[in-house]
Parts: structure tokens; C-alpha cells; sequence
């Protein structure tokens, strides 16, 4: 399925914040793909927030292609807004105005999305896909390795602080099967900060990479093969 291979591998981080740098290190060092789903509107101070105690502020655009490099960009719409709560035109702005504008910025082709706060509907789905968004990620878990029927309602096999991942880990690597399977994680990167739990996902990379029966690729390697 994938170069040969049936298990394949990715993560969905959301946000486009400063803690990314430090998780693109962590996936480089171990050669894992992720996709990051960003808001290209605020990308600035009015796009910093904090929780508790913590900081989180966006990086700036001129910096991302380089961070980013080897990734997959996706679509966050432009200012995070729920959806949900928005008319039609400007559901189609705020997901067509991020594409264009991260099309620009990284000078490739921009194909998914993962929706603000998770939230959509049909109607949401359908202005995306007139958007020309091939795939889009919710924030259900699956706790499955299985290929997701509907590429817009995209869930993922489970959050990093999942408490069964380390089963699923133990699972993933075992399985033998002949139905593909797919491993996916979702997050974002200051929980890591939040939680104190960096060492979490520096062990969950170190022991999936480096398989041969494995396929570590972007959403869009993973999902979108014919
Ligand atoms: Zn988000």
C-alpha cells in the first residue's frame, strides 16, 4: 500500500505555535512525518493565549517554511473561529483565505484541514470541499488503526495523552494483518509544555521509528494514495 508496506504512520499537530519547533526536532531526529494545521490570519500577537500559567504565542510566517521543512501544511482557518457559529461566506473566507494564504507562504499545494475546536457539520463540509479541502480531521479518537471511510470526518487513532497508547503502540507494532493500518496522532504541541510530558512523545517516537514494515509519511502520503 504504501511503498510496499501496510502500516503507515503519522501524526496532526494543530495551531502553528512556538512549542512546534521543539517537536519537528523530535520527528526529524527519529525521521517521522506530521501534518500542521495552521492559522495563517494570526499568526502574530493577537494570536497568543495563555493557559495557567503558561505562555503560548504563534511564531511568525517568515520563519515557518524552514521550520516546517519536510512536513505537511494543512488548513486551520484563518482565525480559529468555531465554525459552527459563522454564515456561509464566511465559513468559505476563513478556510479559502488560510489556503491561499499558506499556499503562498510555502509555495505548494494545500489539500487538508483539521477543523478549529473539532467542530463541524455537513454544511461545513461541504464549503470545504468547494474549497477544495480533500481531507479534514476531527478530534475524535478512534483507538483504531483502521483507514477512516469519509476523508472529511477524518479521526485520528488517539490524542498523545491517551491513557491506552502505550497499548496501542504495543498493539500497532505486532500487528500482522492484511488490512492496512494506519497510526495517527493528534495534539498540539504546548500540552507538552502544559503537562511537563515531552519525555511522552520522545519515547513514543523513538520506539515506532526505524522499522522496516512501517511507512512514515504526511496525512497526505498516508491518506490520500490511490
Ligand atoms: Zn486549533
Amino acid at each position: 500500500m504504501w511503498n510496499g508496506k501496510n502500516k503507515a504512520l503519522t501524526f496532526s499537530y494543530d495551531d502553528g505555535i512556538t512549542q512546534d519547533k521543539r517537536l519537528v526536532e523530535i520527528f526529524n531526529k527519529y525521521g517521522l512525518k506530521c501534518t500542521f494545521n495552521l492559522n495563517s490570519g494570526i499568526m502574530n500577537e493577537k494570536g497568543s493565549f495563555r493557559i495557567g500559567e503558561l505562555p503560548v504565542t504563534r511564531m511568525s510566517p517568515e520563519e515557518l517554511p524552514e521550520i516546517y521543512k519536510g512536513h505537511e501544511i494543512a488548513v486551520h482557518t484563518l482565525t480559529h473561529p468555531n465554525l459552527l457559529e459563522l454564515d456561509d461566506e464566511s465559513v468559505r473566507e476563513e478556510i479559502a483565505g488560510d489556503k491561499a494564504a499558506l499556499e503562498k507562504l510555502f509555495g505548494t499545494e494545500i489539500a487538508g484541514m483539521a477543523y478549529p475546536y473539532g467542530t463541524f457539520d455537513e454544511r461545513i463540509i461541504s464549503i470545504a470541499q468547494s474549497c477544495g479541502i480533500r481531507f479534514s480531521r476531527t478530534t475524535i479518537d478512534t483507538h483504531t488503526f483502521e483507514i477512516p471511510g469519509n476523508l472529511m470526518k477524518l479521526g485520528a487513532t488517539c490524542h498523545h495523552n491517551y491513557d491506552g497508547l502505550w497499548e496501542l503502540l504495543e498493539e500497532f507494532l505486532n500487528y500482522d494483518g492484511e488490512n492496512p493500518a494506519v497510526f495517527c496522532v493528534w495534539g498540539h504541541s504546548y500540552e507538552f509544555d502544559r503537562d511537563g510530558n515531552w519525555e511522552l512523545i520522545e519515547r513514543f517516537c523513538k520506539e515506532i521509528s526505524d522499522r522496516s514494515d512501517i511507512f512514515y509519511g504526511t496525512n497526505s502520503e498516508i491518506y490520500l494514495v490511490e
